[in-house]
């Protein structure tokens, strides 16, 4: 049995963690877990429950930890930005970061979500293509901002925006160029000639209310995704897919964001198994 890191409140042996608050739910210990034991590295990853009010006091002692780094989920992601030493370009236009990596003694802030959310597409969809292509997306919220800044970083120039509260769709569009404002009222009425469609609200989600949205005029070539892995097929997916159109859900956007913070800690692309597919799906 290992000792304790006194300070973080963690076993020793840690190497790896995400923080949040709450924390207890996340499912990146168990991916990260097993590509620590596939790749053969010794050491764990943990979750550490930070409350805001912690978070300055946690970020000094983290600066000074044998961890190679950290994941930061909800609500530190925006927080953590003016805590770090240095932004990266992707974090500093998402206005989030959600991977830090730490380097003699410097906190150093990514964003692994566009990643996650581009990759997961592209490795599901075949012929997935982004340039110039059309696209919907619901929501205005913060994994909006990754997806937006994915989508244009793809060179998609025709981006239509809804969210139930205008004002903060507004704000997105004014900051993310190409991006432009439908009312969430008239949502259905912008599907008949988008190549993608992608659902960033938490509608649809486990124990959250359903997405309502009329699917009669989507084109069975469209593309429809959805940001939400609990249920691992949404609503949303199942009506899409019977129109005939490719459907992705979002535990691959989970996955493929944490196998990008892990190469960038540890040097090595892990293996994305089916076992470890398995077992996520099991854990919902
Ligand atoms: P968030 O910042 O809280 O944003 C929530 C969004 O949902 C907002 O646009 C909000 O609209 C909308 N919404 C909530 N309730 C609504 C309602 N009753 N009617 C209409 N719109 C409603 O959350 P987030 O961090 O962006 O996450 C959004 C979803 O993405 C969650 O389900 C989360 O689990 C999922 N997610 C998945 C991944 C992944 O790796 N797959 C990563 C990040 C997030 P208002 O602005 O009007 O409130």
């Amino acid at each position: 049995m290992s000792g304790m890191n006194k300070k973080l409140n963690i076993p020793e042996d840690t190497i790896a963690a995400v923080i949040g608050h709450p924390i207890a739910h996340s499912r990146s210990p168990l991916i990260h877990n097993s590509w620590l034991e596939q790749q053969g590295i010794s050491g764990r990853y943990e979750t550490i429950d930070v409350t805001p009010a912690a978070l300055p006091s946690f970020c000094d002692d983290l600066r000074h930890s044998h961890l190679k780094g950290i994941n930061v989920t909800i609500p530190h992601k925006e927080k953590i930005i003016p805590l770090c030493d240095e932004i990266d370009d992707t974090a500093q236009k998402i206005g989030a970061v959600n991977t830090i990596s730490i380097k003699e003694g410097k906190l150093h802030g990514t964003n692994t979500d566009a990643y996650g959310f581009i990759r997961n597409l592209q490795t599901s969809v075949s012929d997935m293509a982004f340039k110039d292509k059309k696209a919907l997306v619901l929501g205005a919220g913060g994994a909006c901002r990754a997806v937006l800044y994915g989508l244009i970083e793809q060179g998609m120039t025709d981006i239509r925006l809804t969210n139930r509260t205008t004002e903060k769709a507004r704000a997105l569009a004014a900051e993310f160029k190409g991006v432009r404002v439908i009312p969430w009222d008239e949502r259905a009425d912008h599907i008949s000639d988008i190549d993608l469609l992608v659902n960033t609200t938490s509608l649809g989600m486990h124990n959250q209310l359903p997405l309502e949205m009329n699917l009669d005029s989507l084109s069975s070539h469209t593309v429809v995704t959805d940001l939400i892995y609990n249920p691992l097929q949404t609503d949303l997916l199942k009506r899409a897919a019977g129109k005939g159109c490719p459907t992705v859900g979002g535990l691959g956007m989970l996955v493929y964001q944490a196998e990008k913070a892990f190469s960038l800690w540890f040097g090595d692309t892990p293996d994305i198994t089916d076992d470890l597919i398995k077992e996520l799906e099991d854990s919902l």
